[in-house]
């Protein structure tokens, strides 16, 4: 076996996986390691929950695609779902996180443009991060991404983070803004908390000057960060709401969730996708709203906390360790210099972790991981620190 064939876009960890069961995955060789990442935040559920295998392999078994020209129930279900758990209106099924920002980004225009607001402008965020398709990597905000890729596509103005009167003052300079797109938690910025009352600002701004609301819930949504949706623990209703990652627990799907300004927006011929919605990927995602809601969501806080103090406990005398912080089971420990070789040194101890914005262990176990497993994570996240910290001060 061999890579010569796939282009070589990412860097990739020598590891191949063969088998996985909740928090554990398994490697070709049989063995064993705990998943402080979840494919992305995208195993909530932990790998193979058994209420999504049956969904999907039950669906498999009777339809699996159909296309839009035609109801598919099981989307119905799924965007009642949806809105029922986020308080928004109505959704549009996609199949990745990019895609469910292009569609957002496509709303924000048209609700624009139908206001007769010349060249619609919209506000994101320093150190952002949306996708890769040629808009949602023009929203993010990482010079390194974009470079190389120019011309970048126009319509867009960046604000720096957790910041609202910055993005108040930019109305100042620009009179065709439309809509502020933001993640209510940057994960792959370096998992940043803003302020308690951050979306909530937003939310009074937006309304203010007649922009849309439009927050990210790729990573921080489908319970993260301790509810269905961050931006339910906030009190806030956006506009647009876009989540990806965890709603399919592996199988790919999207949504862009609308509301109130936004909800009329889009109508027939405004936007589609083929594989969008279809019934093998809503019945998979049917399963995974349902038992993310009933059964795991509600100890997601008490475990982030138990995490959080664990690892401050662990590693309480480590001066390298500049800040330990989190919502939910999206927590971060910052060290005072990048630190990629954290990667590695936690593989050598059966830990899977990703290392993001040079320098922040980011660590996205499964919602499902248990205190004892908890207990396990912190145990072999300080001693790969050690070893780091051992590593630096011997060179
Ligand atoms: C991962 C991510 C995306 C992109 O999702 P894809 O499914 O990779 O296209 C967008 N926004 C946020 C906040 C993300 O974390």
């Amino acid at each position: 076996m061999n890579d010569n064939y796939l282009m070589p876009t990412y860097a990739r960890q020598p590891l191949n996986f063969s088998r996985g069961e909740g928090v554990w995955l398994y490697d070709t060789d049989g063995q064993a390691y705990l998943d402080g990442v979840s494919g992305i935040a995208v195993c909530n559920l932990g790998h193979c929950h058994p209420a999504v295998t049956r969904a999907l392999t039950r669906q498999a078994a009777s339809l699996v695609h159909t296309s839009n020209l035609y109801r598919v129930e099981h989307q119905e279900s799924l965007a009642a779902a949806l809105c029922q758990v986020s308080g928004m209106a109505r959704a549009f099924f996609c199949n990745s996180g990019a895609e469910a920002n292009e569609a957002a980004i496509k709303i924000a225009r048209l609700y624009g443009n139908r206001r007769k607001v010349n060249t619609p402008t919209i506000v994101v965020l320093e150190n952002a991060f949306h996708g890769r398709t040629m808009a949602t990597l023009t929203a993010t905000g990482n010079a390194k991404a974009q470079a190389g890729f120019e011309p970048l596509v126009s319509g867009f103005v960046r604000a720096p983070w957790n910041d609202v009167d910055a993005i108040r003052a930019l109305a100042d300079s620009h009179d065709n803004i439309v809509a502020v797109l933001v993640e209510p938690v940057q994960g792959e910025g370096g998992v940043r908390i803003p302020a308690p009352d951050y979306l909530a600002r937003l939310r009074q701004l937006c309304d203010e000057k007649q922009w849309l609301l439009m927050l990210d819930e790729v990573q921080s949504g489908n319970g993260r960060t301790g509810s269905y949706f961050a931006c339910s623990a906030a009190g806030v209703v956006p506009d647009v709401l876009t989540t990806a990652k965890g709603l399919g627990n592996g199988f790919p799907i999207g949504a862009c969730l609308v509301s109130g300004a936004a909800e009329d927006v889009f109508g027939p011929g405004s936007h589609g996708s083929t594989y969008g919605g279809n019934p093998l990927g809503c019945a998979t995602a049917l399963a995974v709203v349902d038992t993310l809601t009933r059964e795991v969501i509600p100890s997601v806080n008490a475990k982030g906390a138990l995490l959080q103090q664990r690892l401050r406990e662990a590693l309480s005398g480590v001066a390298m360790v500049q800040d330990i912080r989190g919502q939910g089971l999206i927590i971060g420990v910052e060290l005072d210099r990048d630190c990629p070789e954290i990667v590695a040194l936690a593989r050598d101890r059966g830990l899977l972790v990703n290392v993001t914005a040079g320098r922040v262990i980011r660590l996205l176990p499964p919602l499902v991981i248990n205190d004892e497993e908890i207990a396990l994570l912190v145990e072999r996240v300080a001693d790969a620190v050690r070893a780091f910290v051992r590593q630096q001060e011997a060179a």
